[in-house]
């Protein structure tokens, strides 16, 4: 990067700057030095943040604040909700397999408690989304006499920004009598996600994807009636469901960046991901643009550049002080062939680069990766063979 140019970060999907609404409520946090359970005066205040957060997060997915369980993040919250054994009230309701979705994030492909084989993985279509025939046909095969069936899918993808029809594959899970958990991390604050509007059974959430800290997220129930068995048991925090004393500071930045999300204004990122895709395929007209037929996170692009490399292209971006992904950034830092186009049928040897932004990114970002681009495409092919290679 040419010094004293500012660098633009275009990695929002792997984490969200942290929002000064945010900062402020996690140091108002840290002035509060007790434990939440604790009674006395300080332990009230501490309880007091903690419930205010539930309260602003329960706000944005519409839903009871008593519905909310806050845990480490959104693969805790997974972990959680993905297990053969909840109760319905006082008995214990039993889950035979779990379907997830090919695309999924690796935390809900992971299958929680789930045995291997008991896990299910989902086509997705070419277009990214999830195969509605596919899903309609696996769970009129499974035997509910076995116990219940339980589907996992993301409502809006990481790596491609494809958001899947929710209330659909809600209807299709409620007819086969299953319960539906939904992956909304990607969605939060970025579409609405109104949990009161047949959307699914649960919700899983992160903070660091709507600008709060990284370490906190929840499980969302639409109601406590049937609930998971806990994955961590002890002193009884989040009623009974998540065990361990709260992270007040980490959650008290959470609820504030839920009050400040807006989805409305996250809509208005489609003209600038025009702009990028516009501009991506002059300089390289063979660019594919992945998932661009269906509906996306208007703030997400995906696209592999035939003959140049993701990883190297990403190399380059950085250097020039622009923070793009090449693929998701989950799996320490390593970049592997992306599950989510593989299972899409997409041959992309040369990988993707993801780039997500938020309203606030400036026009001037889009510009110098346009620039960038254009340096990195002409290095990575044969003088001439540019247009229309
Ligand atoms: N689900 C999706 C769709 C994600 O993008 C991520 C993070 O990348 C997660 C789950 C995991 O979130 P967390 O980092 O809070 O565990």
């Amino acid at each position: 990067m040419v010094t004293g140019e500012r660098a633009h970060y275009l990695d929002y999907n792997a984490s969200a700057p942290l929002l000064a609404d945010a900062r402020d409520a996690m140091l108002g946090a840290l002035e509060v030095d007790a434990n939440p359970s604790s009674v006395h005066r300080a332990g009230r205040a501490a309880r007091g943040m903690v419930n205010k957060a539930r309260r602003q997060l329960a706000a944005l997915v519409n839903t009871r604040p008593d519905h909310v369980v806050f845990t480490s993040g959104a693969t805790e919250a997974a972990a959680t909700l993905l297990t053969p054994h909840y109760t319905f009230g006082r008995s214990p309701l039993t889950f035979s397999r779990l379907y997830v979705c090919a695309a999924d994030h690796p935390c809900v492909l992971a299958g929680g408690r789930f045995a291997r084989n008991d896990v299910i993985a989902l086509p997705v279509l070419a277009s990214g989304l999830v195969d509605l025939e596919a899903l309609d046909e696996a769970l009129s095969g499974h035997d509910n006499g076995a116990g219940l069936p339980l589907v996992a899918i993301h409502w809006a993808n990481n790596e491609t920004g494809v958001i899947q029809p929710v209330t659909e594959i809600a209807a299709i899970v409620k007819a086969k009598g299953g319960v539906l958990v939904v992956d909304a991390v990607q969605a939060l604050g970025r579409v609405p996600v109104d949990l009161s509007a047949n959307c699914g059974d649960y919700l899983i959430l992160s903070s660091h994807k709507i600008g709060g800290p990284r370490g906190a997220g929840a499980l969302v129930a639409q109601s406590d009636l049937m609930m998971p068995l806990p994955l961590i048991s002890g002193g009884g925090q989040e009623r009974g469901h998540r065990a361990g004393t709260e992270a007040v500071a980490n959650i008290a930045g959470f609820g504030a960046a839920a009050e400040t999300a807006d989805p409305a204004r996250f809509a208005e990122c489609v003209a600038m991901r025009d702009a990028f895709e516009a501009g991506i395929l002059e300089i390289a007209p063979d660019a594919v643009i992945h998932g661009r037929d269906v509906p996306r996170l208007s703030n997400t692009l995906f696209f592999s550049v035939p003959g140049v490399k993701a990883e190297t292209a990403q190399i380059a971006f950085d250097l020039a002080g622009l923070a793009v992904s090449a693929g998701s950034a989950c799996s320490s830092g390593k970049v592997g062939k992306s599950h989510v186009l593989t299972a899409m049928g997409v041959e992309a040897e040369e990988g993707a680069i993801r780039v997500s932004f938020a309203p606030d990114t400036s026009a001037a970002a889009v510009g110098r990766f346009h620039d960038e681009l254009g340096k990195i495409v002409a290095r990575a092919r044969p003088k001439n063979s540019l247009a229309g290679a």
